[in-house]
């Protein structure tokens, strides 16, 4: 754990309570107020996690903060209090902006600034791509004191919503920091951090456009689990501020998390993975794939074998992307079959079993998708797919975590007795799939059809400025 900056407390609490050293600390010690500490015994939150004891006072003392912490470490109440805490001295409304890479875990934060804020009456508003923009206008209209967003629905509100701007913001978060400025890499820009200026090469030009809008005069809080090298350089080059926070010095996974990995030919991943499903029934598991196709046939291929199976990927709409969350958060559902979207801070502290069906290309996205399992003090399993085509993608993950994986064990002779069901379901969900493509195919000509007519693309393509 390492604090650069202030010298910090050196205790340190998990967020299930149990302590790594002997002191306890309590949040009013850090400088919260009475009522915000009243908030966190509500959400039972007994004493604060390593990383709220780290950056908390730093930020109370008016730094902003780079934050690095691991998945489920409550970084969002270390970056949420202090906000709270200085909305409260200074009541305002657009007080704060959090942008986040994906939409569930938009309406993830906003739930805990909510829970966090509602004795203070802090109004929120999720600001994402896949809800009607119409109503989000109009819940902007109302001027939320908390605006939870992804960057690109953000923008477009920026510059289609009348009367909506960020010129007063006070406090900026970056949460998942190193995806949200990797989200493209089309421009050179300059950031500012309490005023210093850093240059950040990769940064995307969806930020670039909300950075341009709002106060340089402002706090800003970079959140994130793995670190990359940009947001390295972006440290580097603040030599006062901003304060790095960081309760693991290593990319890291869990202690109660037992990881593994298992080495198949490739034309045999789905029959081991209902092996695997099988031999660990009981369980609640989130299966991740590369794809939003792939993520969909698994799906219907173990729907087809009876399995309670619910798909997640960009290609749904928000409604079907958050009912599958329900349905799996609220325990109907034991398995959920995403892409990386579902990769990152999702907190669904039941997730028993990770299994990496496609192994992920980009190493890092390993401990995001890892972490999704042994959270708030629970055991978790991971197992990682390795086919003869992912050895150098593997060997990378392991560099990364610096160590070996054991294999996990299987029977191949009890695996092999599945193959025949395997087949017929791999077989009902490959029609199933054309079957679905060719509605898709026949609602968009129909849809083209329609639009032609009454001319509606036309005044679309007409009011949308890129
Ligand atoms: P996060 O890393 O922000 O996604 O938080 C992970 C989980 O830990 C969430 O369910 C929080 O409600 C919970 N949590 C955050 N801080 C604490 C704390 N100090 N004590 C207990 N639970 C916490």
């Amino acid at each position: 754990m390492a604090a650069t900056g202030d010298s910090m407390a050196s205790t340190s609490t998990n967020v299930d309570g149990t302590d790594n050293k002997i002191e306890k600390i309590t949040f009013s010690q850090l400088g919260v107020i009475d009522v915000l500490c009243e908030a966190c015994q509500q959400l039972k939150w007994k004493t604060p996690s390593k990383i709220q004891q780290e950056a908390i006072p730093v930020a109370l003392a008016g730094n902003d903060v780079i934050g690095l912490a691991e998945t489920g470490s409550g970084k969002t109440g270390a970056f949420a209090l202090p906000i709270l805490q200085a909305l409260l001295a200074s009541p305002q409304r657009l007080f704060a902006l959090i942008l986040t890479p994906t939409r569930e875990l938009a309406f993830q934060i906003s739930e805990q600034f909510e829970a966090l804020g509602t004795t203070i009456g802090v109004k929120c508003a999720v600001v994402v791509g896949g809800i009607d923009m119409m109503t989000q206008s109009l819940m902007l209209a109302k001027k939320p004191h908390v605006i939870i967003a992804t960057p690109g629905r953000l923008v477009d509100h920026l510059e289609n919503t009348k009367g909506f701007s960020l010129r007063s913001l006070k406090y900026l978060v970056m949460d998942e920091a190193d995806r949200i400025l990797n989200m493209d890499f089309e421009q050179e820009v300059w950031i500012a951090i309490n005023s210093t200026q850093i240059l950040y090469e990769d940064l995307s030009t969806t930020v670039d456009k909300i950075l341009k809008v709002i106060p340089r005069e402002r706090k800003t809080y970079l959140y994130s689990a793995t670190m990359t090298k940009k947001v390295a350089k972006l440290q580097r080059a603040s030599l006062q501020n901003p304060v790095k926070v960081e309760v693991s010095t290593k990319y890291q996974t869990v202690e109660k998390l037992q990881q593994h990995y298992i080495f198949i030919p490739v034309k045999f991943k789905d029959v081991y993975l209902v092996y695997i499903l099988n031999e660990l029934a009981g369980n609640s598991f989130m299966i991740f794939c590369s794809t939003c196709v792939n993520t969909m046939r698994v799906a219907l291929m173990l729907r087809n074998l009876g399995l309670t199976a619910v798909p997640l990927h960009g290609q749904m709409s928000q409604a079907k992307r958050l009912g599958a969350l329900n349905k799996f958060k609220s325990k109907n559902r034991s398995i959920l079959i995403a892409t990386d979207v579902a990769s990152r801070g999702l907190d669904i502290p039941h997730v028993d079993v990770v299994i990496n069906f496609d192994i992920p290309s980009h190493s890092k996205d390993y401990i995001h998708r890892v972490g999704r399992t042994a959270r708030a003090g629970r055991a978790g399993k991971a197992i990682t797919f390795v086919t003869q085509y992912d050895v150098e993608l593997y060997q990378r993950i392991e560099h990364l975590i610096g160590k070996q994986l054991p294999l996990y064990n299987t029977e191949e002779q009890e695996v092999m007795l599945l193959m025949e069901r395997v087949t017929e379901a791999q077989r009902y969900a490959k029609m199933e799939m054309s079957e679905l493509s060719n509605r898709k195919k026949r609602q968009k000509d129909e849809d083209e059809d329609t639009e032609e007519s009454s001319g509606v693309r036309k005044k679309f393509k007409k009011k949308r400025k890129y």
